[in-house]
């Protein structure tokens, strides 16, 4: 029997199982924005998935019949090797990679070469046209380091999209901010607008939408805690993780949480289409 030929492949391909499984690298960050749906921070738990866990994941994956996957932290390139062990993952299946690109000095640019030419795309996010409104939730100085790393990434053959993550904005802002990321070198096509999401320290700030689990795709999101419903699953609130979306603890093999996950699906009344997603 082949990847597609197994219920996940076929699940997959029938559009009732998204095809991307998210992991959770890290939870520590070299920032704090207000909207971290995880309290990321220099001083938190780091819960790191570790390299022999994203690997077997990303080999299962493909295995299953799943499409690609998804890596978010944290910032993930505080690990160590991320920018080798994404390269080594992208073998088995293409990757989206969260980044706040904020660490990419010179050292790392290149390390990160590695993945130029792979099915390897590192997610950005850049939420605001002007340095200091940007600055304000994420942290001093991120305008600046961003604007500076897209280019030499994409220099260097790294396929870069960009993220905003926004409660509203004026179009005339976001026509800013599209003519700014299309200077950088980025698409329109490879330019994403998110909500906020209220979990985590969105909500202490009084930020975001609040989120069902019926609006959230239920996108396969392995963490060093266990498997949860989606990405916005094992957020953290108050220095606690957010079980409500938890689906099992058992996280390999893999087709332990992911039949449990279209189980899941499979109950869910016809129709109830989801409409939010970390990307
Ligand atoms: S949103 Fe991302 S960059 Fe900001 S604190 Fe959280 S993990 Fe770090």
């Amino acid at each position: 029997m082949t990847a597609e030929e197994g219920p996940i492949g076929l699940a997959v391909a029938a559009g009732t199982l998204p095809g991307r499984v998210w992991m959770y690298a890290n939870y520590h960050c070299n920032i704090e924005c207000t909207y971290c749906l995880t309290e990321s921070g220099p001083k938190v738990a780091r819960r790191e998935l570790g390299r022999t866990a994203m690997l077997e994941v990303a080999r299962q994956a493909a295995e299953l019949g799943f499409t690609g996957l998804g890596v978010t932290g944290g910032e993930i390139f505080l690990v160590p090797d991320m920018p080798e062990l994404l390269a080594e993952m992208s073998q088995y299946l293409p990757i989206v990679a969260l980044t706040n690109a904020t660490l990419f000095q010179r050292r790392l640019l290149s390390r990160v070469e590695v993945l130029a030419g792979k099915p390897v795309s590192l997610q950005i996010s850049l939420d605001r046209p002007d340095p200091d409104v940007n600055d304000e939730m994420r942290a001093p100085d991120n305008f600046a380091k961003v604007v500076a790393a897209i280019p030499a990434l994409v220099q260097r053959g790294v396929t870069v999209r960009i993220a905003t993550t926004v409660e509203s904005i004026e179009d005339a802002e976001l026509d800013r901010l599209c003519a700014l990321h299309r200077d950088l070198g980025v698409s329109d096509d490879d330019h994403v607008i998110r909500p906020i999401i209220a979990r985590g320290r969105a909500i202490e700030e009084g930020l975001g939408v609040a989120a069902a689990q019926s609006d959230l795709p239920a996108e396969l999101t392995i963490t060093a805690d266990g498997a949860f419903w989606s990405p916005f699953g094992p957020t953290v609130r108050g220095g606690r993780l957010d079980t409500d979306l938890l689906i099992t603890r058992t996280t390999l093999p893999l087709s332990v949480p992911a039949d449990t996950l279209l189980r899941l699906v499979d109950r869910q009344p016809r129709g109830a289409d989801s409409a939010l997603s970390i990307r």
